[in-house]
C-alpha cells in the first residue's frame, strides 16, 4: 500500500476526499492519499478528523509512516472505529495547529541560516521550536539572533521547493546542515526547500510561502548541551 502524500506538493492543503487501503496492527488507518502530515525530522504528525460517507466523524490523534522509505500513512484514531476497506472517506486536519507549526518549522530555517553551523537534531512544536547546533563556542547572543531573524521575516522572502535526484544531493553534501536527521532519500528523489536569499536545505517538512508569514518570534533559551553544543530554543514573541 502507497499514500499519495498531497502535503508534500501544497501544505495549506486541509481537506481531501480519500479511499481507506487497510488497517494496520496498532490500529491505525493507511488511505490512498492524504493531507495529514506524518511525524518525521521533528515535526509532529498531525491531528485532525476522518469524516464516513455516513457522517460518522472519528478523531485523529497523529499520523505516522509505517516504513522506513515514507510511502504509507497510518492515521491514529483516538478510538477504535470499524472501517472497511475500499470506503471512501473525509479527512481534515487540525488547521490551526498545523499552520502554527508551518510557522514554527520555517523559522527554524531561519535560525539555521543565522547561526550557519551543524545542526544536530530539532523538534518544532506549535509554540517553541529548537535546533541543537556543533558550535565549540559559547557568545551566542539571544537580542542578536532575535534581532537578524525579526529582519529575515520582514523582508518576505519567498520560500519555494523543487525536487533533485539523490545522486544531485549527494553531488552537493554541502547542503545538508543536519546531521542527526538525514533527508528523505531512497525513493530517487529530495525535495529542497529554499528561502530565497537566505537558506537552501532538503527538508521534507510543511512550510509557509513566506517569512512574513511567520510573526514574530524571539530566542527564549540557549543551552549548553555537552562541551560542542548549544541548544537554541525559538517561541512565538
Ligand atoms: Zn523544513
Amino acid at each position: 500500500m502507497s499514500t499519495d502524500c498531497l502535503f508534500r506538493e501544497d501544505s495549506y492543503l486541509r481537506e481531501c476526499s480519500a479511499t481507506v487501503l487497510g488497517r494496520t496492527d496498532a490500529g491505525g488507518v493507511v488511505l490512498d492519499r492524504t493531507v495529514f502530515y506524518a511525524a518525521s525530522g521533528g515535526q509532529p504528525g498531525d491531528r485532525g478528523m476522518l469524516r464516513t460517507a455516513a457522517g460518522d466523524l472519528i478523531p485523529i490523534a497523529s499520523a505516522n509512516y509505517t516504513d522506513p522509505e515514507k510511502t504509507e500513512i497510518s492515521h491514529l484514531p483516538a478510538a477504535g472505529v470499524p472501517l472497511q476497506i475500499g470506503e471512501t472517506l473525509h479527512a481534515a486536519i487540525d488547521w490551526d495547529l498545523r499552520y502554527a507549526r508551518m510557522r514554527m518549522h520555517t523559522a527554524l530555517h531561519l535560525l539555521s541560516a543565522v547561526l550557519p553551523y551543524p545542526v544536530t537534531g530539532g523538534a518544532v512544536g506549535d509554540s517553541h521550536g529548537r535546533l541543537d547546533f556543533d558550535i565549540p563556542e559559547a557568545g551566542l547572543d539571544k537580542d542578536e539572533i532575535t534581532r537578524r531573524l525579526a529582519e529575515m521575516i520582514a523582508a518576505g522572502a519567498e520560500v519555494r521547493s523543487r525536487w533533485i535526484t539523490d545522486a544531485e544531493l549527494e553531488a552537493s553534501p554541502g547542503l545538508v546542515k543536519t546531521m542527526s536527521v538525514k533527508p528523505p532519500m531512497g525513493t530517487g528523489r529530495v525535495r529542497l526547500i529554499e528561502i530565497v536569499g537566505y537558506d537552501l536545505q532538503p527538508c521534507g517538512g510543511t512550510h509557509v510561502r513566506s517569512t512574513n508569514e511567520i510573526g514574530d518570534v524571539r530566542v527564549t533559551q540557549i543551552e549548553k548541551k555537552g562541551r560542542q553544543n548549544r541548544r537554541v530554543r525559538i517561541g512565538w514573541g
